[in-house]
């Protein structure tokens, strides 16, 4: 089916706002751009400014639940992970693919094209697999599909509580029991969905505490054999680098170097405490470094140094993790920010880098170069932001990236095409009232 849209402004590589965009969409892609054109008739209009599609590069799906109940108090730590716990423990295939759904089609309201789900509730309670053991890794895909975003899968290798460390209570549904069955359960798991354009199987090492490092070869190899991406969450807090260092003599990135987890495919996530060598070996094999701010600022987790590390040969991509907000505008303008803050100067990142992190890299990363660029074949991901609203009135073509990256958020976002499908018109997702959806599915959680 042939569509065609016409934007007042878009975004177009290189990064300039023209006015004017017809984009004609065939299927799932994109099959025309015509700059400075006249709005054909028929067209569907799109007024504000059009970007290509965003990239959430870090998800756990269940952390939706987490938002406001682990605030309560003084909101420590250990209400964030009692509370982290207690969800993963009540979630089976049936409720996880409600919340799932209802998460993801928030995502999509925020122009959320791809999610990357760092996904590592695997087996039923007790550790125990289900008659299908990939039965939760099913249910992500499927509540993805039905709100309407790609998905890349990171099948999450976690096999030990901490260093040296079993793993107990509610992590045992997170186990495999070694690197070797991760990967069978893995594999099937890729064969599944082979061929299958909107998913992407890739890999994740949870991290240096829940992986022996002679065990993760095993992952990467799946990642290699596959051509997969592979994730890692890597020095979020201090204490991680302690303990790391204390058993291996090592930083958690000098053991992902040292067992072959790094490079072009690779992504890490938080990077927040880093040495200088770390920042050296994360750049010089063009590791992709996922910024995760609004999380690693509800977490106290710190700043990381995200230019350095560009500066390095990394590149930057954004996720929401723990879903404290769903807002890649937010995540965006918080890497620049938060850099202000941490050395009293402005000016460590242009808006339109940040929009760039947010889209081409990102979805690159994730195993969709071909998305996040509206060009001819390119994914047809269009996503459309006000600039008519209380945040965003009174930006101009030369100021409406600026505006959209340093004062919009996802409520701005009031159309998106993901993938040719219109799933948000007028700011309703095309499952309803997603509010109500994310109530249903949160009630038997909050029992
Ligand atoms: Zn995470």
């Amino acid at each position: 089916m042939h569509v065609t849209y016409w934007c007042e402004m878009a975004w177009l590589p290189p990064g300039e706002i023209v006015e004017s965009v017809v984009v004609g969409v065939e299927g799932r892609r994109i099959v025309e751009v015509r700059p400075e054109a006249a709005p054909p008739p028929g067209a569907v209009r799109l007024a504000g400014l059009t970007l290509p599609g965003l990239a959430n590069c870090h998800s756990h799906a269940f952390h939706r639940a987490l938002r406001g109940h682990t605030q309560t108090g003084r909101g420590s730590f250990w209400t964030w992970r009692e509370r982290m716990y207690a969800v993963a423990e009540a979630l089976g295939p049936d409720s996880y693919l409600d919340l799932a759904t209802a998460t993801y089609a928030e995502m999509a309201l925020a122009g959320i094209t791809t999610v990357a789900e760092f996904h590592y509730l695997h087996h039923g309670p007790g550790g125990r697999p289900y008659a299908d053991p990939n039965a939760m890794g099913h249910a992500l895909v499927e509540a993805a599909r039905r709100a309407g975003l790609r998905i890349t899968l990171l099948d999450t290798c976690y096999l030990t509580g901490g260093i040296g460390d079993a793993l107990t209570g509610t992590q045992l549904r997170f186990g495999d029991g070694d690197a070797d069955r991760w990967a069978a359960r893995a594999d099937n798991l890729a064969q599944v969905y082979e061929g299958e354009e909107d998913v992407e199987i890739g890999a994740a090492i949870h991290s240096v505490r829940a992986v022996p490092p002679e065990q993760m070869p095993v992952v990467v190899d799946f990642a290699h054999r596959h051509t997969a991406p592979l994730h890692a969450h890597v020095s979020e807090q201090p204490a991680e680098n302690e303990a790391c260092v204390e058993l291996y003599s090592a930083t958690p990135v000098q053991v992902l170097h040292e067992h072959g987890a790094l490079g072009p495919r690779s992504t890490a996530v938080h990077a927040t405490h880093l040495s200088d060598v770390d920042v050296a070996l994360l750049g010089g094999s063009t590791t992709h470094v996922c910024m995760c701010p609004t999380t690693e600022r509800d977490l106290a987790d710190g700043v990381g140094p995200a230019r350095r590390l560009l500066d390095a040969g990394s590149p930057v991509t954004l996720g929401t993790d723990s879903q404290a907000v769903i807002d890649l505008f937010e995540e965006a303008r918080a890497v620049e920010l938060d850099e202000r803050l941490v050395t009293g100067e402005r000016g460590h990142w242009h808006a339109e880098q940040l929009l760039n992190a947010a889209t081409a890299i990102g979805q690159a990363s994730l195993g969709f170069p071909d998305a996040g660029c509206l060009v001819p074949g390119a994914w047809a991901d269009l996503v459309s932001v006000r600039l008519d609203s209380v945040r965003t009135a009174g930006a101009t073509k030369a100021t409406a990236v600026e505006a959209v990256v340093f004062a919009a958020t996802s409520a701005d976002v009031y159309s998106v095409v993901a993938g040719g499908r219109r799933i948000v018109e007028d700011g309703r997702h095309v499952l309803g009232d997603v509010g109500a959806l994310l109530g249903e599915a949160l009630a038997p959680l909050n029992r």
